[in-house]
């Protein structure tokens, strides 16, 4: 997610500074855009940078950060601009360490915990100018130039975890009986995995149209968000149905297919949630 901010927005300076470390590891990244009160409306959004000589104060909040907890170096989206709305957020590469940052709890997530997720306070924190990523006030464009990428990387993995999921409760069904025949034997469950088996690759098709529209440069952010909640949708009913079939070992948290589900969940909130997505296709149909 961070990657092409620090490639693309950097100056030779910058690059210099912190490519070797998030190449080889050392220098772990997040990306501060959400805020407590709300995320979908990113336009909203309260954290204020205000200009002091060559440098800028940083004041507010992040939530729901990825890697926020363990992060050295975060890109935070905040206002230089108030009474230009969207067109006055900067984007700002803040250095943990710094007086005026603070990380708060490490939050409690219904699933995927080896990923930490935080919540981040700025405090009249003091930012260099040799800090700010791309243009002053250009942040907001800047986000939404390469949230397509974000989508339809999130559509990859959405699909690709569906789908192995899917093939070892198969495989699950071949072995599991009830009455004297596999489980998978009977017509109701043959037929819900032949549905799940298609809609994975038809999704997976148009999921693979997106990357080689987007290696291209040609993917458009409507097709990215279409590739995004769909590919969401289809993990969640795959994963809700891989539960069921596993009866009651499917819930229990030994297994990996209780564990994958509650994984899934997210994918239909985070990188802009499945109703912002057809917001913005419905928008794109001029409705
Ligand atoms: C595990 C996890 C990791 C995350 N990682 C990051 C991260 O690294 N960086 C980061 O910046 N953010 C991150 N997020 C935040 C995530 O992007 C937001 O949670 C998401 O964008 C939704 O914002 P919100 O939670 O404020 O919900 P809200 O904006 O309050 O929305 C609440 C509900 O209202 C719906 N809604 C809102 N507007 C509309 C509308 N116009 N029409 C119809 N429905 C609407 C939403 O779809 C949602 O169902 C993460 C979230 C989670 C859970």
């Amino acid at each position: 997610m961070v990657a092409p901010y620090l490639v693309e927005l950097t100056t030779d300076e910058q690059k210099k500074r912190w490519l070797p470390g998030f190449c080889d590891g050392s220098l772990v990244t997040a990306i501060g855009m959400t805020e407590a009160s709300g995320g979908s409306d990113l336009a909203a959004l309260r954290t204020t940078a205000v200009r002091d000589g060559a440098d800028w104060i940083l004041d507010g909040s992040k939530t729901f950060i990825t890697n926020g907890y363990s992060a050295d170096l975060v890109v935070v989206a905040a206002r230089t601009s108030p009474e230009k709305k969207a067109k006055g957020i900067t984007l700002f590469a803040v250095e943990a360490g710094t007086k005026g940052f603070e990380r708060g709890r490490k939050l409690d997530k219904v699933g995927q915990p080896e990923a930490d997720t935080a919540e981040l306070f700025f405090d009249r924190m003091r930012i260099p100018a040799e800090n700010v990523l791309g243009e002053v006030d250009r942040g907001f464009i800047h986000m939404m130039e390469r949230l397509p990428q974000e989508r339809v990387g999130a559509a990859v993995t959405n699909i690709a975890h569906a789908d192995q999921i899917l093939r070892e409760t198969i495989e699950y069904t071949k072995e599991r009986r009830a009455f004297g025949q596999p489980v998978g034997s009977f017509q109701y469950n043959k037929f819900r995995l032949a549905e799940l088996v298609t809609a994975v690759e038809v999704t997976q098709a148009y999921v693979d149209n997106c990357v080689a529209a987007h290696v291209a440069g040609e993917l458009t952010a409507i097709d990215a968000a279409k590739a995004k909640w769909w590919s969401a949708q289809v993990q969640n009913d795959v994963l809700d149905t891989c539960v069921q079939l596993h009866g009651g070992y499917g819930y229990m948290n030994e297994y990996r297919v209780a564990r994958a589900w509650q994984d899934a969940r997210v994918t239909k909130i985070w990188a802009g949630s499945n109703e912002i997505m057809k917001e913005l296709i419905g928008r794109d149909l001029g409705l």
